[in-house]
């Protein structure tokens, strides 16, 4: 598989597959094999998380059922953050929306408690029509220092956080970074297009997408602390989990949180968006940051996965390849964990889909390609079975008139002088015409697989063509076919005399055996530039333009040659190709059937005597 053409096709197989590959990831369900892979390598490579500085005092079921319920929410919230005060919490991000007016004995209670807690930020949500900002009553908002929104984009999974949303002309900070703000002092966050900076905390969200973050959740095995609000009136110990933490306040009853969502180690089961957003707060203050490899990292790596496996299945075959193409198809997987590793995200299915598409692609490739040669192999090898039998039987001919005659001499010791001498030169042409053959025929297969070099003598190629007629007339004689030789004072050629006479008597021998009697074969040179073209025209049975096609074609025979009982093996036209491109020339064929056939050999000519041309 080594010609430019098939390297084409192979170029183009392996693009397509690259195509396919990326259509497949960019796709709703490459899209979800991608999330899916995330969760994998987020649960496989935990980076060791540092202690928690977070806390969550979770409204649960508990806490409700103790505390009235649902209406009673602004209670159960300002007693929490009444019992938490005495924690000392460095921040307080309360993860409920108070927009509603409620009881005034109820929101004067938690205004206070709000005003009295450490730096409480609260939280806002987009309208359910987007466009605007559902805030807290601006008491609620005057008693806090900050306001962050606790938006989600509805995605099954959260993986993800929008650290800056805008609704209308009215922008927000996520809850959590809001909160970071809030509890580090930090007085304005600052923007570049690739950064967002809190003091010396630099973020990687670029300005793209709402300066999305991945967030870096804790592993279950060190999670952010939870404590119930009722456990914490029940037993003010608990009041120790949340010791100088930032303390998200929020619901994580199953019965009234609407904000519940899975995260990559959550599997089915979903997670309260009071503790999602207290991981928030943990990836920026650990600056475990995920970082989205840029989208040209993953075509870039694609696009080599597919040169290295177009690669492996070009240049080796059979298990070389095979192992090679594994490797790549290895390393394709491994890449986006490596990565991962790194903290740099890269697409999973983009390299994946890409390597295992073009193994498939360069493996089948490599399958047809390399049938076609069993077969070609096959091919050659039932061809080399006839032309042995064809040779086998060619031999005959003469090995029997040989045999035949030897015994005759010997079984009548006593023959005529004159009859011994018939057979003796019966045996001695007949033997001499094998040895012929058999150079021919070797020379000829020794030329073709290049293992002799073409014998350079100069020669005249007029009393060459002389001498071939003057052989044929012969054969010509018997079927009354005239030999006509147009006389030419012709150019020097140069080349293998001996093998340049076979060719241009075959020729003269099948004009004579694909003519009816009483027909004349004409022969004669031309001089045509730089070429010499010596034609031999009949006016036999002819052939049809698909069989002039094929008679180059060892052991072709057409029809008509058949049914005549003229043909002979099939060989000779192919053996008089081989020879006549082997100096540089070519054979042009005219003919059509019934009208007779001219056969042109145009070879170099000398250019001036003694020469090469
Ligand atoms: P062979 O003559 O031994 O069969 P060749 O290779 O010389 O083998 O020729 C192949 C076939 O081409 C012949 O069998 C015949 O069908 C056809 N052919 C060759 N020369 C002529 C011709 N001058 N006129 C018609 N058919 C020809």
């Amino acid at each position: 598989m080594r010609d430019w053409k098939q390297g084409g096709l192979y170029a183009s197989v392996l693009a397509a597959a690259f195509v396919l590959a990326m259509a497949a990831s960019w796709s709703e369900p490459g899209a979800l094999a991608d999330g899916n892979a995330y969760d994998w390598m987020f649960r496989l490579l935990r980076p060791s998380s540092p202690a928690p500085q977070t806390a969550v005092l979770a409204i649960d079921e508990e806490t409700l059922q103790t505390g009235g319920g649902v209406r009673r929410m602004r209670t159960i919230l300002a007693a929490a953050l009444e019992r938490l005060r005495a924690a000392e919490p460095r921040a307080v991000a309360v993860d409920l929306v108070l927009a509603d007016p409620g009881e005034e004995e109820e929101d004067q209670r938690l205004e206070d408690a709000l005003r009295s807690s450490a730096r409480a930020v609260l939280a806002c949500d987009l309208l359910p029509q987007g466009g605007a900002w559902e805030d807290p009553l601006p008491r609620f908002r005057r008693a806090a220092v900050g306001t962050g929104h606790v938006h989600a984009e509805p995605d099954p999974v959260s993986r993800e956080v929008l650290l800056h949303k805008v609704a209308g002309r009215d922008r927000r900070w996520a809850l959590a970074l809001e909160t970071y703000r809030a509890a580090h002092g930090v007085p304005w966050i600052e923007e570049t297009p690739h950064e967002l900076r809190a003091g010396p905390l630099t973020i990687p969200a670029g300005n793209r997408q709402d300066r999305a973050l991945l967030i870096r959740y804790r592993p279950p095995e060190d999670p952010i602390p939870v404590v119930s609000a009722a456990a914490l009136q029940r037993d003010p110990k608990q009041r120790e989990l949340l010791r100088g933490k930032v303390v998200f306040v929020g619901v994580t009853a199953i019965s009234a949180a609407k904000d519940r969502l899975q995260t990559p180690y959550s599997g089915r089961a979903q997670v309260a968006g009071v503790e999602i957003n207290a991981s928030v707060y943990e990836t920026l203050a650990h600056g475990l940051f995920l970082k989205p490899a840029p989208g040209g990292v993953a075509l870039a790596l694609s696009l080599t996965v597919v040169v290295l496996t177009g690669v492996s299945f070009w240049w080796f075959s059979g298990w070389t390849a095979y192992v090679l193409g594994a490797a790549v198809l290895l390393a394709a997987h491994a890449l986006p964990l490596a990565l991962f590793s790194a903290s740099q995200v890269l697409s999973f299915t983009m390299p994946v889909f890409s390597a295992w598409l073009s193994a498939g692609a360069a493996a089948g490739f490599q399958y047809f390609v390399v049938r076609r040669g069993l077969l070609r192999a096959e091919g050659e090898r039932q061809r080399y079975q006839q032309a042995m039998h064809f040779v086998v039987h060619e031999m005959r001919t003469p090995l029997t008139a040989i045999q035949g005659s030897s015994e005759l001499m010997g079984r009548y010791p006593n023959l005529p002088e004159e009859k011994r001498k018939q057979i003796a030169a019966l045996i001695n042409n007949e033997s001499k015409r094998m040895g012929r053959m058999i150079r021919v025929f070797l020379d000829v297969e020794r030329l073709g697989a290049g293992q002799m070099e073409l014998k350079r003598e100069v020669f005249e190629a007029y009393p060459l063509m002389e001498t071939c007629v003057e052989r044929a007339r012969a054969l010509a004689e018997r079927k009354r076919i005239r030999v006509e030789l147009e006389p030419f004072a012709g150019p020097q050629v140069s080349g293998d005399r001996e093998l340049m006479e076979y060719a241009f008597y075959n020729l003269l021998t099948n004009a004579v055996k694909y003519s009816p009697a009483d027909t004349e074969v004409r022969v004669y040179a031309r001089r045509q530039g730089e070429s010499l073209r010596i034609s031999v025209r009949d006016q036999g049975m002819g052939m049809d333009a698909r069989e002039v096609k094929e008679i180059f074609r060892r052991f072709y025979r057409t029809k008509r040659a058949e049914e005549s009982g003229e043909a002979g093996t099939g060989i000779g036209l192919s053996i008089v190709q081989q020879i006549v491109t082997q100096h540089g020339g070519t054979i042009e064929v005219e003919s059509s059937p019934g009208q007779g056939s001219c056969f042109t050999l145009v070879i170099p000519a000398c250019r001036e005597a003694g020469a090469p041309a």
